[in-house]
């Protein structure tokens, strides 16, 4: 707020209605404040936003009134394709000119606000005579601001960068676009909504940036990206490839897309096992599950709906699912590959989506693959009919709403490189899927669905 402020300063571009919309609003409130006597509406100018990094943001406002400032109110929405999610903040005032100051905490227990989410906002001020003015409504895209960024976009993608990094936003990009392209051919979807791509020089950068995790968990688990809400992709690991990170993060805006419901998502499986299988190699994640193979120590796919949180395990989860769903695709063809996630986001568990196209359950795939890569059927007993969201997962959701479904947790993949005596650091592709802002109305959903069920 004090140096960077200047940095903190994003495009807050005016825009959705007209100059016609707004002169007729303007002349509606003005009527609307004029109940008899004449006093003049108090005025509200110099809408800034600060962003001095990437844990708050501060909406500023000069209001002027004939008589004293009574209240100062921004109201906020942060957008996002699962239902934008809005609230309101009352800044402290006193006197006939005010420069009113709010700030909105973006990286806390209750809340987080990605960077590269936008956010549109609007001020009230209204004096003591009851006499308001409201501002037009303005569009933020929320950004670090102790980083001078550009940006730049193609098609349905927008990519932003500081710092000479360029070179490296160009390849996540292109990847981005290319990612989106491939998974909407191979799960017959479209992708209805723009998407913006955060591009650091380095994962240290980013940190700030970034949901706290456990930190023993954070200092074991290399991360190159995440998807952080549904329109919204963080890209910093250098080491791992820009390339490979973007197209597995850009891979999981397509699953989501394609297999998350308002009542179900998709098992973490079958979504990390599709965006590694959008990457170009699967990287380290290959070795990690042929050792697992020799090893026969693979896991029951039923028992990988939600992303291991060991982190000596995530290279072999992360290998696992890929090789599923390479088994899955190369098997059984990309129509019925598709049509799972289809079934999965019209309500089914997966267990009956699985069942519905390919005639077999979660452990019925799990030993055609084991078969496959020459490991013997194991004798599962039968599994109670399936009653619960696969993979759903109860997470911190932006501005308060307690909890609701998400696509999976926000676990990170890649080498695990702390491992004693493991293998050096060498694909760091690394990956990580994020819960976003989601509808009110699915997270009551859960709510009731979570109420009728005991355990998942
Ligand atoms: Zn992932």
């Amino acid at each position: 707020m004090i140096e960077g402020a200047r940095a903190g300063f994003f495009r807050h571009a005016f825009r959705g209605l007209g100059p016609g919309a707004v002169a007729l609003i303007g002349a509606l409130s003005f009527l609307m404040v004029q109940p008899g006597v004449a006093h003049a509406a108090p005025q509200a100018t110099n809408a800034t936003v600060e962003t001095p990094d990437p844990a708050s943001i501060t909406f500023k406002v000069r209001a002027t009134g004939d008589a004293d400032i009574a209240s100062a109110i921004v109201n906020y929405k942060v957008l996002s394709p699962d239902g934008n999610v809005g609230g309101s903040l009352r800044a402290e005032v006193s006197g006939r000119t005010v420069d009113a100051s709010v700030t909105l905490q973006t990286n806390t227990n209750e809340r987080y606000i990605p960077t590269g989410t936008q956010i549109t906002y609007a001020w009230t001020v209204t004096d003591k005579n009851g006499a308001s003015v409201t501002t037009p409504e303005a569009t933020m895209t929320f950004l670090d601001g102790r980083y001078q960024w550009q940006s730049k976009k193609r098609g349905q993608v927008s990519v932003y960068w500081y710092g000479g990094n360029e070179a490296n936003a160009d390849v996540a990009l292109n990847a981005t676009v290319a990612s989106i392209a491939d998974n909407e051919t191979l799960l017959k979807v479209k992708v209805p909504y723009d998407v913006r791509v955060v591009v650091w020089r380095n994962t240290n950068d980013a940190k700030a940036a970034q949901r706290s995790r456990a930190a023993t968990f954070d200092q074991q688990v290399i991360t190159g990206g995440s998807r952080v809400s549904p329109d919204v992709l963080h890209i910093y690991d250098p080491l791992g490839g820009f390339e490979d990170v973007a197209r597995h993060e850009a891979g999981h805006i397509v699953t989501k897309v394609a297999g998350d419901g308002p009542f179900t998502s998709l098992p973490s499986w079958i979504d990390e096992g599709t965006a590694v299988y959008a990457q170009k190699d699967p990287g380290g994640y290959r070795p990690a599950i042929e050792r697992a193979i020799k090893a026969d120590g693979t896991t029951r796919l039923r028992s990988m709906a939600a992303p291991t949180n060991q982190p000596g395990q995530v290279d072999i989860f992360y290998g696992q699912s890929w090789s599923t769903v390479k088994f899955m695709v190369d098997t059984y063809g990309k129509d019925k590959f598709a049509a799972i996630f289809k079934s999965v986001k019209d309500g089914a568990p997966i267990d009956e989506a699985l069942e519905k196209n390919i005639g077999v359950d979660q452990d019925g795939l799990y030993n055609a693959w084991r078969k496959s890569v020459g490991l013997k059927a194991i004798d599962f007993p039968p599994v109670p009919k399936a009653t619960s969201i696969a993979g759903a997962q109860a997470t911190q959701q932006p501005l308060g709403i307690p909890t609701s479904v998400t696509s999976a947790e926000n676990t990170a993949g890649g080498a695990a490189g702390a491992q004693a005596g493991g293998p050096a650091v060498s694909s760091t592709t690394a990956i990580a899927v994020g819960g976003g802002a989601v509808v009110v109305a699915a997270a009551l959903a859960f709510f009731a669905l979570r109420l009728s069920r005991k355990k998942a």
